[in-house]
């Protein structure tokens, strides 16, 4: 089948998208979704670690307890969540040695902490403009070891260039708890059993609305009458309107006629910085609950997860882009390792390319210091009869699945508002 009819035609299977459509579904619309690779769930990618073994998350994992549309739908799609292993026991790597236990919290710790509660309390921030995240750590005249404890809670957070991303993702990050870096554990609350991927799967399938994979879409045009979207395969889906559910790394690629506005264009073209490395890594020799920060560089951020069904232990572990790991190469994956598990015998590693990712570009939304507009929600309202929906500029929980979700929600309540009027 070359062309297709229906109400609206969501473009992109990850979670705003699959939101999107079953809202629009829920509202009787006849819905088109189609997505660019051959599996819906786009950054939430749970695959078999070297495919064959367990089933882990290869992007995102965890959901915090406040995530409320998350939860609702996997209640819904009988999806069980899994609690994290709780932390037994805090090591941190202070550049020199391996040490027991979080850093004491010297003056530029207590000034981070201060400043995530400013922002937890909506107070406006002491400085003028956003600083990044090394400004920040100047203002704050952090010590070495200070400076290498953030950068390893910047992994999971930030996860961008120091030099660029604003020091905002990190302190809201730690705003999740009392303020402390290590605070963002109360985050990382639950997993879902049979992965995210499988979340967005069940939603789409519980909708009516009709999934085409690998269809990449390469040309969206709207008039007064619709919406007719190209996909790379020749594939045309004409509707009476569009949702965009597709990264904002991953826009660019797409014409749309007419052309979107201008400070939606200048945002694709300035596009995130999220650019964290995660890796899985099975070793033995190691307890699950073994929580592992700091260092001078490769992986930062280390969590002994759980066992694997053969018995060993599945670490996962973050570093940031920055030339200081190699992923692929075993001999840097098992100096990280040793850096913090001296104990571990390192029996595999896997992990995703995201940055490389075509359809992606990156990981979870950073923005640069010097452009946080680019995440602005109403620089991404709609346009004519085209909705935008994504976690990098979700209005709430922005670069989690629950800001996917909400995003994918809002837009689809904006067309179906439009299509009333
Ligand atoms: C390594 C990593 C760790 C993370 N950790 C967490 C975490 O622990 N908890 C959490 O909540 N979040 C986490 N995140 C973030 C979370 O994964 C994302 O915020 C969320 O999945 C984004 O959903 P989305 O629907 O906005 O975009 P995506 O999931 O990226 O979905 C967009 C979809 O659009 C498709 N697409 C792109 N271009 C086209 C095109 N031209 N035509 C058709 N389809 C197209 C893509 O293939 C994709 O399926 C993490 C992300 C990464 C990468």
């Amino acid at each position: 089948m070359s062309e297709l009819d229906c109400d609206v035609v969501v473009i992109g299977a990850g979670l705003a998208g699959a939101a999107a459509s079953s809202i629009c579904s829920e509202h009787g619309l006849s819905t088109v979704v189609l997505e660019a690779r051959d599996r819906t769930g786009g950054r939430g990618f749970t695959r078999r670690f070297k495919d064959r073994e367990d089933q882990l998350e290869f992007g995102g994992s965890w959901i915090a307890p406040w995530h409320d549309r998350i939860r609702h739908y996997a209640d819904k799609t009988q999806i069980t969540l899994r609690p994290t292993h709780p932390v037994d026991e805090h090591r941190r790597h202070d550049g020199k040695a391996l040490r027991s236990g979080m850093p004491a919290a010297d003056l530029a710790l207590q000034a981070v902490k201060e400043h995530a509660l400013l922002y937890k309390a909506g107070k406006p921030s002491p400085w003028k403009a956003p600083l990044t995240l090394n400004q920040y750590l100047d203002h704050i005249a952090a010590s070495p070891e200070a400076r290498m404890h953030v950068l390893a809670w910047w992994t999971i957070s930030g996860n961008g260039d120091p030099d660029r991303i604003s020091a905002g993702e990190f302190l809201s990050s730690c705003a999740y708890g009392d303020g402390a870096p290590e605070s963002m554990m109360t985050a990382l609350r639950h997993t879902l059993v049979p992965g995210v991927g499988m979340l967005a799967e069940r939603m789409i399938a519980s909708s009516s609305a009709r999934l085409e994979l690998n269809a990449p879409v390469s040309a969206v045009n709207q008039d007064a009458k619709g919406v007719s979207v190209t996909c790379v395969n020749g594939k045309t889906v004409k509707a009476r309107a569009a949702i965009c559910a597709i990264p904002l790394n991953a826009l660019r690629p797409v014409a749309f006629t007419p052309a979107l506005s201008a400070r939606k264009r200048e945002a694709a073209a300035v596009g995130h910085g999220g650019r964290s490395l995660k890796l899985w890594l099975k070793v033995v020799g190691v307890s699950p609950g073994i929580l592992a920060s700091g260092g001078p560089g490769g992986l930062r951020w280390l969590f002994s997860e759980r066992l694997s069904a053969d018995g060993a232990t599945l670490i996962v572990g973050f570093a940031l882009a920055d030339g200081t790991l190699d992923p692929n190469d075993r001999a840097s994956v098992a100096a990280s390792l040793a850096r913090f598990f001296p104990e571990a015998k390192l029996i595999a590693w896997d992990w995703h390319d995201w940055l490389g990712d075509p359809y992606a570009k990156g990981t979870w939304v950073a923005l640069p210091a010097d452009a946080t507009w680019i995440g602005d929600p109403e620089v991404w309202g709609r346009e004519g009869r085209i909705a935008f929906a994504t976690s990098d500029f979700a209005e709430v929980s922005a670069g989690w699945f629950e800001g996917a979700i909400r995003s994918g929600e809002a837009a689809a309540l904006t067309i179906l508002k439009a299509l009333c009027a």
